[in-house]
């Protein structure tokens, strides 16, 4: 049995603890204000009083109107609703059937956008990323198209930190008139959201990476965007997303992004210096490694890597015992054999891309932590490499 030591998380990008004063926050809608904000009475005033409040917060932080706020039940909802809810508009509008996105989106745009294509019958067509995972606005200029129903591009990636140009693409897009969508889920936590700056008609959030609650999330939808239900029923949400309110977590996504935008630059300046010391560690200690995603240009808690010749789910099993909990890419892909399709979109080979790991750092992460894994890495790695070489 090994010694009962104190883990360490370091998989922020995964999803992060519940802040508690966010859980405070939240307790007495739980309990004694529980009313149905649809209802007439004083109980349902009460609860529809606390969302359209959540809203108001919502829209101060992204510079918009309350009104062009949706909330979902969490990110992948919203990334959902912005892309079948504009292509389907768009198809019936001006019988637009091209659907324009990057190869690195999270699954919850990617996978849309395929069903769309096989099923519903749009083009999907990708605008190549370079070596870092970003979008050059050129090849978006080159791509887009009078009959493109969308266009869909990540904001801060996942899986390699990257962050792309938002602002620029938007300008593209609004140009020529195409709903142009973000999945900010990422970002949120860092990067601060001007849905006017950025340029963009939608804009997805998910409470669960900026200490929030899982199971809630958030679309921005400007004001004369076509776009159709992906959920029908009552008239909830100005009748884009059906169903009673889940009045306890939208009012807890809304404090907990008040606090993210409030304490973004405090939280920015310790991750960074951390996440920089990674970088340069593991870079300079460790051989045949390689950065993955920009150098510069990521995400303040994000460090992402491969290693050649090791099966990157053993790296994080062997992790995981000794105390380490890190991930390999996106979450939802832990057990998959196949390389990543983002690492191998950014050109690494299998031999490379199978070896990855992602090291992602918040509130709670400190020096000492860091210091201890990245003292321990070196043999982690040499042990997971020792592991491929007898298995292959
Ligand atoms: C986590 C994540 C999502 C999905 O959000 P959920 O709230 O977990 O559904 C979508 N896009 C990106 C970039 C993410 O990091």
């Amino acid at each position: 049995m090994m010694k009962s030591e104190k883990k360490v998380y370091l998989d922020y990008a995964a999803t992060t603890p519940l802040d508690l004063r966010v859980m405070e926050v939240m307790s007495p809608y739980f309990s004694h204000i529980y009313g149905n904000p649809s209802s007439v009475h004083t109980f349902g005033q009460q609860a529809e009083a606390a969302i359209e409040k959540s809203r108001e917060m919502v829209s101060e932080y992204l510079n918009c109107h309350p009104h062009e706020i949706v909330f979902t039940s969490c990110g992948s909802e919203s990334d959902n609703l912005a892309l079948r809810g504009t292509a389907m508009a768009a198809k019936l509008n001006r019988n637009a059937n091209h659907i324009l996105i990057s190869p690195v989106e999270h699954h919850a745009v990617k996978n849309t956008a395929k069903q769309l294509n096989e099923i519903y019958g749009f083009e999907l067509e990708y605008v190549p990323v370079d070596e870092f995972g970003q979008v050059d606005p050129e090849n978006v200029s080159r791509h887009i198209r009078d009959d493109t129903a969308v266009v869909s591009m990540i904001h801060a990636n996942n899986e390699i930190g990257s962050i792309n140009p938002i602002a620029e693409i938007g300008e593209i897009c609004r140009k020529r008139n195409i709903p142009f969508h973000t999945d900010a889920v990422q970002a949120a936590a860092y990067l601060p959201l001007d849905v006017d700056k950025l340029r963009v008609d939608l804009l997805a959030i998910g409470a669960h990476k900026f200490y929030g609650p899982k199971g809630v999330g958030a679309l921005y939808v400007r004001k004369g965007t076509p776009i159709l239900p992906s959920q029908t029923g009552g008239s909830q949400e100005f009748g884009i997303r059906a169903g009673t309110s889940n009045v306890p977590y939208i009012v807890g996504l809304a404090e907990a992004f008040r606090l993210s935008n409030l304490e973004r630059n405090n939280r920015r300046a310790n991750l960074m210096a951390l996440r920089d010391r990674i970088i340069g560690f593991v870079l300079e200690e460790i051989p045949d490694a390689k950065l993955t995603g920009h150098p510069v240009e990521r995400l303040p808690n994000h460090a992402s890597f491969v290693f050649r010749g090791l099966d990157g789910n053993a790296l994080l099993t062997i992790l995981d015992v000794r105390g380490y909990a890190c991930s390999s890419g996106s979450a939802c892909k832990t057990g998959d054999p196949e390389p990543s399709d983002v690492l191998t979109s950014v050109g690494f080979d299998r031999d490379w891309a199978l070896g990855s790991l992602r090291v992602t750092l918040g509130t709670h992460t400190t020096a000492k932590e860091i210091e201890t894994f990245l003292f321990a890495l070196p043999g982690i790695i040499q042990q997971a490499r020792s592991l491929a070489s007898v298995t292959s």
